[in-house]
């Protein structure tokens, strides 16, 4: 796909944030260019528009930032899965381990109904801890997970998805 090139060359590379060795994927300057934001958002809409999804749910806080908007043009509803204490209704949580320590994501009780297809978007995936995390929680609600989508991934996950739960996962350029 020609549009992936520029995709790519959108995302800004942050040496050494948020600490030393990292060398941090910034999303914001992709969103800044309209052309390379909007062929993003596309790309993931024609991929799902007739896949039967109801439920988009985004990762906080980058898959907030392009699921919202793939919902809409699918006609899907879309559900925030965020950090610990932000979601102020009754929820389920996940744990999930991090390089150092756990985190944690939660979703609404009654966000999405048993049987409903969807997906989950993210902006990055490295060990796959966050988006594992994402499929337990849908399918604990009882929501059937079709795949994954990030607009950055490792060369090593687009191989195996191990960490994934055998769920497939949809990337469109690798770390720069
Ligand atoms: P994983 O759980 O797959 O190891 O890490 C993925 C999570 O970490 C995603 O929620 C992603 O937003 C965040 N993340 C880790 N490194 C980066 C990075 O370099 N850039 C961005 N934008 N997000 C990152």
């Amino acid at each position: 796909d020609p549009r992936l090139q520029a995709i790519s060359e959108a995302i800004r590379v942050i040496p050494h944030f948020p600490k030393p060795g990292i060398m941090f994927q910034d999303i914001t300057t992709l969103l800044l260019d309209h052309k390379a934001f909007k062929d993003t958002v596309d790309i993931f809409v024609d991929r799902y528009r007739n896949m039967g999804i109801a439920v988009v749910a985004g990762v906080e806080a980058r898959g907030f930032m392009f699921g919202p908007s793939i919902a809409l043009a699918i006609g899907a509803k879309f559900v925030p899965l965020r950090k610990p204490r932000k979601l102020p209704g009754e929820v389920i949580c996940e744990d999930y381990e991090l390089e150092y320590g756990t985190d944690r994501l939660e979703m609404h009780v009654g966000a999405v109904q048993s049987e409903e297809r969807a997906i989950v978007i993210d902006d990055l995936v490295a060990t796959g801890g966050t988006l594992s995390a994402a499929i337990k929680l849908l399918e604990r609600a009882g929501a059937v997970v079709v795949e994954c989508a990030c607009v950055i991934g490792v060369p090593e996950m687009i191989k195996g998805s191990c960490r994934l739960n055998g769920k497939p996962l949809y990337i469109l350029v690798e770390p720069r």
